[in-house]
């Protein structure tokens, strides 16, 4: 639903419109186009929401709204019509920043307050009238202590970041907060996880709230299928241009351990009749330039392509990847495996995996934080081997282990040699 919604749908007063515009948002992200109709609905609210969702203009837009729907004749100083608690100092500058840059074409005044600073300008501060307080639950105590500040206004109430909050042992400071508030008023609670303690916090303070959720994408790793052949590396070329051939792959990234390999593959894919092209650093601009184009056109159904050069390709949200050898760096595989997967389908890949190669799969596995499916390879056996070919396999071997200095298929952190 979120993808339809605009900012004008949610009703928004103008002055937010024109800041948000000016912003330069020009959708609502999911957490924003649930919460901001319920908050404007005037009830509590329970959110599961995490830091990069949107999830502060998912509140201060809602409040900036409210607040300039109700008006008030005169703001007494110091007394402030919605207190926003967060956990720390940097999220406290930030939120309050949200609040000035979507108010801008407002009158609301907001002020951010937190402890470790001096108190003195603070308490100057708050001799003027205040319409939005964004606070830290210590420092905030530290005023009503003194007197300072009057939270006897307080309309909305927003605990942001809450799990974080209780992380840091800030319960019993939220309680005595609370203890100061005005029985009635608005409530929101935002929090990234939900744990009893949260839930009995929520229990307390909200008031037959609104729930709204947004789950962060999952990682690369959760989205695409994953499995391996065990095959041994002179016997990979065979297996991949049977596989290709057999499930009738038609946009498949293939992702080699060095230049010679991908040239070698594609060769060996065109001979079996299939539409392939090898992408690296000794093609020339246009070479590559052509084989992408073809690639994305659907014209060539196998890329062939070393780490590097796949790094500047400008594709993603593909159906299939192939690790004909597996990285030498974990995170690598997790790169290489993000290209496929569209939101909402899965993506799979396949990594073709020589004994020699065990050692890589298990760091990817730690990695990944789970075991990799190993498939065995039904209706394929390895073809003999001619005289040349096995010549080539082992020019091919002294090559890689020249580079390397550690065998055929070396552990060793990237080479210079790996374009
Ligand atoms: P938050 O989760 O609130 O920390 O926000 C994460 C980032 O997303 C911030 O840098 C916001 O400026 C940005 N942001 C918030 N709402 C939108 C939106 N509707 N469109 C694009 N960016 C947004």
């Amino acid at each position: 639903m979120s993808t339809q919604i605009t900012f004008a749908d949610l009703a928004l007063a103008e002055p937010l419109l024109r800041a948000i515009t000016e912003a330069g948002y020009t959708q609502p992200t999911p957490i924003q186009a649930q919460a901001i109709p319920q908050v404007l609905k005037g009830g509590d609210l329970l959110a599961a929401a995490q830091t990069g969702t949107g999830k502060t203009a998912g509140f201060t837009l809602p409040i900036l709204h409210l607040l300039l729907q109700r008006p008030i004749a005169q703001q007494r100083p110091g007394r402030p019509r919605v207190l926003i608690l967060t956990p720390t100092r940097e999220l406290t500058a930030q939120v309050e920043e949200s609040v000035q840059t979507y108010g801008k074409h407002t009158p609301i005044r907001s002020m951010v307050m937190f402890g470790g600073v001096n108190i003195n300008p603070q308490i100057t501060a708050l001799k003027k009238p205040l319409d939005i307080l964004v606070a830290t639950p210590g420092r905030l105590l530290d005023h009503l202590g003194q007197r300072t500040i009057d939270l006897s206004g307080v309309e909305i109430l927003v605990l942001d970041e809450a799990d974080r909050m209780l992380d840091m042992g800030f319960i019993r400071d939220i309680r005595k907060v609370l203890a100061a508030l005005p029985k009635q008023r608005q409530n929101l609670l935002f929090s990234a996880t939900f744990s009893d303690e949260i839930r009995t916090l929520a229990r307390g303070v909200l008031n037959n709230p609104g729930e709204v959720s947004v789950t962060p994408r999952n990682t690369a790793s959760e989205r695409v299928h994953q499995t391996v052949h065990m095959v041994e590396q002179i016997h990979k070329r065979d297996l991949i241009s049977h596989i290709i051939r057999e499930s009738g792959w038609h946009q498949v990234l293939v992702f080699t351990r060095t230049k010679h390999g991908a040239n070698r593959l594609a060769e060996k894919l065109v001979k079996d009749g299939l539409s392939a092209a090898a992408i690296h650093g000794n093609k020339s601009q246009a070479a590559r330039t052509r084989a992408l184009e073809g690639f994305k056109q659907g014209k060539v159904a196998v890329l062939v392509a070393t780490d590097i050069a796949a790094r500047g390709l400008d594709i993603d949200q593909l159906p299939q990847v192939v690790n004909f050898e597996l990285p030498n760096v974990p995170e690598d595989y997790v790169h290489r495996i993000g290209r496929t997967g569209r939101a909402g389908a899965t993506g799979s890949a396949v990594s073709l995996v020589d004994p020699s190669e065990i050692k890589l799969l298990r760091a990817i596995e730690n990695l990944i934080k789970k075991p990799i499916e190993r498939l065995p390879v039904t209706g394929w056996t390895p073809a003999p081997r001619s005289a040349a070919q096995i010549a080539e396999d082992a020019a091919d071997a002294q090559r890689e282990a020249g580079r390397s200095g550690r065998g055929a298929l070396g552990n060793g952190r990237p080479s210079g040699a790996r374009t």
